[in-house]
Protein backbone atom coordinates (compact mmCIF):
# COMPACT_ATOMS: atom_id res chain seq x y z
CA UNK A 1 0.00 0.00 0.00
CA UNK A 2 0.71 3.80 -0.83
CA UNK A 3 0.87 6.51 2.10
CA UNK A 4 -2.32 7.92 2.87
CA UNK A 5 -3.47 10.86 2.73
CA UNK A 6 -5.67 13.70 0.84
CA UNK A 7 -4.38 15.70 -1.87
CA UNK A 8 -4.48 19.04 -0.89
CA UNK A 9 -6.52 21.38 0.40
CA UNK A 10 -6.00 24.74 -1.43
CA UNK A 11 -7.43 28.43 0.41
CA UNK A 12 -7.94 31.01 -1.77
CA UNK A 13 -7.47 33.80 0.94
CA UNK A 14 -9.90 36.31 1.33
CA UNK A 15 -8.77 40.06 -0.07
CA UNK A 16 -9.94 42.33 2.91
CA UNK A 17 -11.32 41.98 6.21
CA UNK A 18 -14.25 44.21 7.23
CA UNK A 19 -15.68 45.09 10.51
CA UNK A 20 -19.78 45.76 9.58
CA UNK A 21 -20.42 42.61 7.13
CA UNK A 22 -22.57 42.52 5.10
CA UNK A 23 -23.72 39.37 2.77
CA UNK A 24 -21.32 40.42 -0.10
CA UNK A 25 -18.39 41.10 2.52
CA UNK A 26 -19.21 37.96 4.76
CA UNK A 27 -17.05 35.21 4.49
CA UNK A 28 -18.02 32.06 1.83
CA UNK A 29 -16.38 28.63 1.58
CA UNK A 30 -16.91 26.63 -1.37
CA UNK A 31 -15.76 22.91 -0.44
CA UNK A 32 -14.64 20.77 -3.51
CA UNK A 33 -14.30 17.08 -2.97
CA UNK A 34 -12.51 14.91 -6.28
CA UNK A 35 -12.93 11.02 -5.23
CA UNK A 36 -10.31 9.15 -4.72
CA UNK A 37 -7.46 12.17 -5.62
CA UNK A 38 -4.52 10.81 -4.82
CA UNK A 39 -2.10 13.16 -3.07
CA UNK A 40 1.01 12.72 -5.38
CA UNK A 41 -1.68 12.58 -8.97
CA UNK A 42 -0.32 16.43 -9.49
CA UNK A 43 3.13 15.31 -9.48
CA UNK A 44 3.12 12.16 -11.15
CA UNK A 45 1.07 13.92 -14.25
CA UNK A 46 3.67 17.03 -14.18
CA UNK A 47 6.44 14.16 -13.77
CA UNK A 48 5.06 13.28 -17.66
CA UNK A 49 5.01 16.50 -19.03
CA UNK A 50 1.43 17.08 -18.71
CA UNK A 51 0.67 20.18 -16.98
CA UNK A 52 -2.17 21.18 -14.89
CA UNK A 53 -2.10 25.28 -14.94
CA UNK A 54 -5.66 25.62 -13.23
CA UNK A 55 -4.93 23.18 -10.14
CA UNK A 56 -1.15 25.50 -10.08
CA UNK A 57 -2.74 28.69 -10.10
CA UNK A 58 -5.15 27.61 -7.45
CA UNK A 59 -1.62 26.14 -5.50
CA UNK A 60 0.41 29.54 -5.95
CA UNK A 61 -2.47 31.65 -4.61
CA UNK A 62 -3.32 29.36 -1.74
CA UNK A 63 -2.16 26.81 0.77
CA UNK A 64 -1.23 23.36 -0.52
CA UNK A 65 -1.17 20.45 2.64
CA UNK A 66 0.30 17.38 1.40
CA UNK A 67 0.62 13.66 2.76
CA UNK A 68 1.37 13.25 5.47
CA UNK A 69 -0.06 16.69 6.65
CA UNK A 70 -3.42 15.95 6.13
CA UNK A 71 -4.36 12.14 6.54
CA UNK A 72 -8.02 10.33 5.72
CA UNK A 73 -9.86 8.53 8.40
CA UNK A 74 -9.66 4.66 8.53
CA UNK A 75 -11.52 2.92 6.73
CA UNK A 76 -10.23 5.03 3.96
CA UNK A 77 -13.72 4.67 1.53
CA UNK A 78 -15.85 7.48 -0.04
CA UNK A 79 -19.07 7.69 2.61
CA UNK A 80 -16.86 7.08 5.76
CA UNK A 81 -14.33 9.70 4.90
CA UNK A 82 -16.75 12.18 3.41
CA UNK A 83 -18.97 12.18 6.50
CA UNK A 84 -15.73 12.88 8.71
CA UNK A 85 -15.09 16.00 6.52
CA UNK A 86 -18.29 17.79 7.23
CA UNK A 87 -19.16 16.32 10.31
CA UNK A 88 -15.25 16.74 12.04
CA UNK A 89 -15.53 13.41 13.62
CA UNK A 90 -13.72 9.58 13.20
CA UNK A 91 -16.26 7.03 12.10
CA UNK A 92 -16.85 5.05 14.82
CA UNK A 93 -18.49 8.50 16.35
CA UNK A 94 -20.67 9.73 13.39
CA UNK A 95 -21.22 6.17 12.46
CA UNK A 96 -20.71 5.91 8.43
CA UNK A 97 -18.00 3.12 8.83
CA UNK A 98 -17.94 1.87 5.32
CA UNK A 99 -19.42 2.21 1.85
CA UNK A 100 -21.63 -1.33 3.41
CA UNK A 101 -21.87 -2.52 6.53
CA UNK A 102 -24.22 -4.00 8.48
CA UNK A 103 -26.14 -3.02 12.12
CA UNK A 104 -26.91 -5.62 14.66
CA UNK A 105 -29.41 -3.09 16.48
CA UNK A 106 -31.18 -2.06 13.20
CA UNK A 107 -30.65 -5.65 11.97
CA UNK A 108 -30.44 -3.96 8.61
CA UNK A 109 -27.19 -3.56 6.04
CA UNK A 110 -25.90 0.07 5.32
CA UNK A 111 -25.49 -0.03 1.49
CA UNK A 112 -25.35 3.79 -0.60
CA UNK A 113 -28.30 2.86 -2.40
CA UNK A 114 -30.13 1.93 1.32
CA UNK A 115 -28.42 4.95 2.85
CA UNK A 116 -31.31 7.90 2.93
CA UNK A 117 -32.64 7.07 6.04
CA UNK A 118 -31.42 9.30 8.82
CA UNK A 119 -31.03 6.46 11.66
CA UNK A 120 -27.72 5.88 9.37
CA UNK A 121 -26.25 8.96 10.00
CA UNK A 122 -26.86 10.51 13.40
CA UNK A 123 -24.46 9.25 15.61
CA UNK A 124 -23.58 6.11 17.95
CA UNK A 125 -23.52 6.98 20.52
CA UNK A 126 -24.53 10.52 23.31
CA UNK A 127 -22.72 12.85 20.86
CA UNK A 128 -24.92 15.06 19.01
CA UNK A 129 -23.80 14.91 15.16
CA UNK A 130 -25.06 17.02 12.20
CA UNK A 131 -23.03 18.20 8.71
CA UNK A 132 -21.50 21.61 8.86
CA UNK A 133 -24.66 22.43 6.17
CA UNK A 134 -26.94 21.57 8.83
CA UNK A 135 -25.13 23.86 11.75
CA UNK A 136 -24.56 26.43 9.22
CA UNK A 137 -28.49 26.71 8.50
CA UNK A 138 -29.32 26.28 11.92
CA UNK A 139 -27.98 30.37 12.00
CA UNK A 140 -31.04 30.82 10.78
CA UNK A 141 -30.46 34.29 9.37
CA UNK A 142 -30.61 36.03 5.89
CA UNK A 143 -26.76 35.75 5.89
CA UNK A 144 -26.31 31.54 6.21
CA UNK A 145 -27.69 29.23 4.00
CA UNK A 146 -26.29 25.81 2.84
CA UNK A 147 -26.17 24.18 -0.17
CA UNK A 148 -24.58 20.61 -1.37
CA UNK A 149 -24.43 18.72 -4.82
CA UNK A 150 -23.95 15.33 -4.52
CA UNK A 151 -21.57 14.82 -1.28
CA UNK A 152 -22.55 11.91 0.56
CA UNK A 153 -25.11 12.76 3.03
CA UNK A 154 -26.60 15.87 1.68
CA UNK A 155 -29.73 13.91 0.34
CA UNK A 156 -30.71 12.03 3.42
CA UNK A 157 -34.16 12.93 4.53
CA UNK A 158 -34.30 15.47 7.45
CA UNK A 159 -30.64 16.61 6.89
CA UNK A 160 -30.67 18.07 3.61
CA UNK A 161 -28.85 21.54 3.39
CA UNK A 162 -31.35 24.21 2.15
CA UNK A 163 -30.49 23.59 -1.40
CA UNK A 164 -29.50 20.50 -2.74
CA UNK A 165 -29.71 18.37 -5.58
CA UNK A 166 -33.14 18.09 -6.50
CA UNK A 167 -32.46 14.58 -8.33
CA UNK A 168 -31.16 10.96 -6.70
CA UNK A 169 -27.19 10.56 -7.14
CA UNK A 170 -26.30 9.78 -10.82
CA UNK A 171 -22.57 9.62 -12.01
CA UNK A 172 -23.76 10.59 -15.05
CA UNK A 173 -24.70 14.46 -14.19
CA UNK A 174 -21.59 16.06 -15.29
CA UNK A 175 -19.23 18.47 -13.24
CA UNK A 176 -19.91 21.33 -14.94
CA UNK A 177 -23.29 20.82 -14.26
CA UNK A 178 -22.68 19.97 -10.35
CA UNK A 179 -20.74 22.98 -10.36
CA UNK A 180 -22.69 25.55 -12.05
CA UNK A 181 -25.56 24.19 -9.71
CA UNK A 182 -23.53 25.53 -6.58
CA UNK A 183 -22.43 28.93 -8.12
CA UNK A 184 -25.54 29.54 -8.67
CA UNK A 185 -26.81 29.34 -5.20
CA UNK A 186 -23.87 31.64 -4.23
CA UNK A 187 -24.86 34.20 -6.20
CA UNK A 188 -28.88 33.96 -6.47
CA UNK A 189 -29.96 37.00 -5.05
CA UNK A 190 -32.86 35.47 -2.97
CA UNK A 191 -31.02 33.82 -0.23
CA UNK A 192 -27.78 33.05 -1.71
CA UNK A 193 -25.52 30.33 0.13
CA UNK A 194 -22.60 31.20 1.94
CA UNK A 195 -21.40 27.54 2.22
CA UNK A 196 -21.36 25.02 -0.82
CA UNK A 197 -20.17 21.82 -0.90
CA UNK A 198 -19.68 20.01 -4.20
CA UNK A 199 -18.65 16.56 -5.18
CA UNK A 200 -17.36 14.53 -8.09
CA UNK A 201 -16.86 11.04 -8.25
CA UNK A 202 -13.44 11.39 -10.59
CA UNK A 203 -10.63 10.54 -10.60
CA UNK A 204 -11.79 7.52 -8.41
CA UNK A 205 -14.00 5.56 -11.32
CA UNK A 206 -10.59 5.88 -13.48
CA UNK A 207 -8.60 4.81 -11.01
CA UNK A 208 -10.60 1.69 -10.48
CA UNK A 209 -11.19 0.62 -14.10
CA UNK A 210 -7.64 1.50 -15.15
CA UNK A 211 -5.33 1.82 -12.22
CA UNK A 212 -3.74 4.68 -10.24
CA UNK A 213 -0.35 4.98 -12.13
CA UNK A 214 -2.32 4.46 -15.31
CA UNK A 215 -1.96 6.43 -19.21
CA UNK A 216 -5.90 7.20 -18.23
CA UNK A 217 -5.44 8.63 -14.80
CA UNK A 218 -2.99 11.02 -16.34
CA UNK A 219 -5.89 11.77 -18.99
CA UNK A 220 -8.63 12.53 -16.12
CA UNK A 221 -6.47 14.56 -14.18
CA UNK A 222 -5.81 17.09 -16.80
CA UNK A 223 -9.35 16.93 -17.63
CA UNK A 224 -10.06 17.53 -14.44
CA UNK A 225 -7.86 20.36 -14.40
CA UNK A 226 -9.84 21.68 -17.03
CA UNK A 227 -12.97 21.44 -15.03
CA UNK A 228 -11.42 23.61 -12.48
CA UNK A 229 -10.41 25.96 -14.96
CA UNK A 230 -13.80 26.44 -16.60
CA UNK A 231 -15.58 26.80 -13.00
CA UNK A 232 -12.79 29.72 -12.24
CA UNK A 233 -13.74 31.78 -15.13
CA UNK A 234 -17.36 31.34 -14.26
CA UNK A 235 -16.60 32.30 -10.77
CA UNK A 236 -14.45 35.42 -12.05
CA UNK A 237 -17.40 35.92 -14.40
CA UNK A 238 -19.67 35.79 -11.65
CA UNK A 239 -17.69 38.56 -9.78
CA UNK A 240 -17.02 36.41 -6.49
CA UNK A 241 -13.84 34.36 -7.01
CA UNK A 242 -11.88 36.85 -4.65
CA UNK A 243 -14.34 36.88 -2.33
CA UNK A 244 -14.92 33.00 -1.77
CA UNK A 245 -12.93 30.36 0.14
CA UNK A 246 -11.98 27.53 -1.71
CA UNK A 247 -11.30 23.90 -0.27
CA UNK A 248 -10.34 21.61 -2.92
CA UNK A 249 -9.97 17.99 -1.53
CA UNK A 250 -10.01 14.54 -1.48
CA UNK A 251 -11.15 11.34 0.53
CA UNK A 252 -8.62 8.76 0.10
CA UNK A 253 -5.79 7.48 -2.08
CA UNK A 254 -5.27 4.46 -4.16
CA UNK A 255 -2.78 1.85 -4.56
CA UNK A 256 -2.24 -0.74 -7.03
CA UNK A 257 -2.85 -4.62 -5.31
CA UNK A 258 0.45 -6.96 -5.93
CA UNK A 259 -1.26 -9.82 -4.72
CA UNK A 260 -4.41 -11.29 -3.56
CA UNK A 261 -5.10 -13.24 -0.53
CA UNK A 262 -8.44 -15.19 -0.61
CA UNK A 263 -10.24 -15.90 2.38
CA UNK A 264 -11.73 -18.83 1.66
CA UNK A 265 -8.01 -20.38 1.78
CA UNK A 266 -8.55 -19.75 5.75
CA UNK A 267 -11.53 -19.98 6.97
CA UNK A 268 -15.26 -21.54 5.85
CA UNK A 269 -17.63 -18.86 4.03
CA UNK A 270 -20.46 -20.63 5.90
CA UNK A 271 -19.44 -19.80 8.98
CA UNK A 272 -19.65 -15.47 8.41
CA UNK A 273 -21.45 -12.82 6.63
CA UNK A 274 -19.81 -10.50 4.46
CA UNK A 275 -20.05 -6.89 4.58
CA UNK A 276 -18.48 -4.29 2.47
CA UNK A 277 -15.38 -4.97 0.08
CA UNK A 278 -12.05 -2.67 -0.59
CA UNK A 279 -10.11 -1.60 1.20
CA UNK A 280 -11.36 -3.99 4.62
CA UNK A 281 -13.83 -6.27 4.65
CA UNK A 282 -16.32 -6.56 7.66
CA UNK A 283 -16.35 -10.28 8.41
CA UNK A 284 -19.58 -11.25 11.44
CA UNK A 285 -19.27 -14.51 12.32
CA UNK A 286 -22.86 -16.47 12.53
CA UNK A 287 -24.45 -16.57 16.39
CA UNK A 288 -21.68 -18.65 18.26
CA UNK A 289 -19.26 -18.71 15.72
CA UNK A 290 -16.94 -16.04 17.00
CA UNK A 291 -14.51 -18.14 18.62
CA UNK A 292 -14.04 -20.73 15.98
CA UNK A 293 -13.94 -18.03 12.84
CA UNK A 294 -11.34 -15.33 14.60
CA UNK A 295 -9.84 -17.24 17.34
CA UNK A 296 -9.02 -20.66 15.43
CA UNK A 297 -8.06 -19.39 12.13
CA UNK A 298 -4.82 -19.37 11.14
CA UNK A 299 -3.51 -15.85 10.68
CA UNK A 300 -6.24 -14.67 12.61
CA UNK A 301 -5.66 -15.45 15.92
CA UNK A 302 -3.28 -12.13 16.58
CA UNK A 303 -6.93 -10.38 15.98
CA UNK A 304 -8.64 -12.47 18.38
CA UNK A 305 -8.24 -10.50 21.71
CA UNK A 306 -9.05 -7.12 20.51
CA UNK A 307 -12.07 -8.38 18.90
CA UNK A 308 -13.30 -10.21 21.58
CA UNK A 309 -13.51 -6.82 22.99
CA UNK A 310 -14.90 -4.84 20.81
CA UNK A 311 -17.20 -7.80 20.02
CA UNK A 312 -18.87 -6.72 22.69
CA UNK A 313 -19.66 -3.10 22.06
CA UNK A 314 -19.98 -2.46 18.83
CA UNK A 315 -22.96 -1.08 17.57
CA UNK A 316 -21.94 -1.06 13.91
CA UNK A 317 -19.86 -3.00 11.51
CA UNK A 318 -19.78 -6.27 13.21
CA UNK A 319 -15.61 -7.13 12.80
CA UNK A 320 -13.04 -5.67 10.69
CA UNK A 321 -10.25 -7.73 9.15
CA UNK A 322 -7.62 -5.61 7.11
CA UNK A 323 -5.77 -6.82 4.30
CA UNK A 324 -8.19 -9.50 2.83
CA UNK A 325 -8.40 -8.48 -0.44
CA UNK A 326 -10.88 -9.94 -3.83
CA UNK A 327 -10.22 -6.66 -5.82
CA UNK A 328 -7.60 -5.26 -8.02
CA UNK A 329 -7.43 -1.43 -6.63
CA UNK A 330 -8.20 -0.56 -3.43
CA UNK A 331 -8.60 2.70 -1.58
CA UNK A 332 -6.12 4.08 0.61
ZN1 LIG B 1 -13.92 7.76 -2.49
Amino acid sequence: MSSVGFVLILLNVLDHVNICISHEELSRVLLISLDGFRWDYLDMVNNKGHPTPNFQMLIDNGVVVKSPGVRNAFVTVTMPNHYTLVTGLYEESHGIVENEFYDPVFNETFTIPNSLQLKWWNGTGMQKVEPIWVTNDAVGDEHHASGAFFWPGSDVIGMQPRYHSTSPYNDSIPFSVRANTVIGWFTQKHEPINFGALYYHEPDETGHLHGPNSAEMVVMIVTLDQYIGDMIKILKEKGIFNELNIVLTSDHGMAEMTENVYLDDYVDSSLYSWFGGSPVANILPKAGLFQSVICSTVNFSSYCKILSIIHTHVLYAGLLLTAIQRVKFSCV
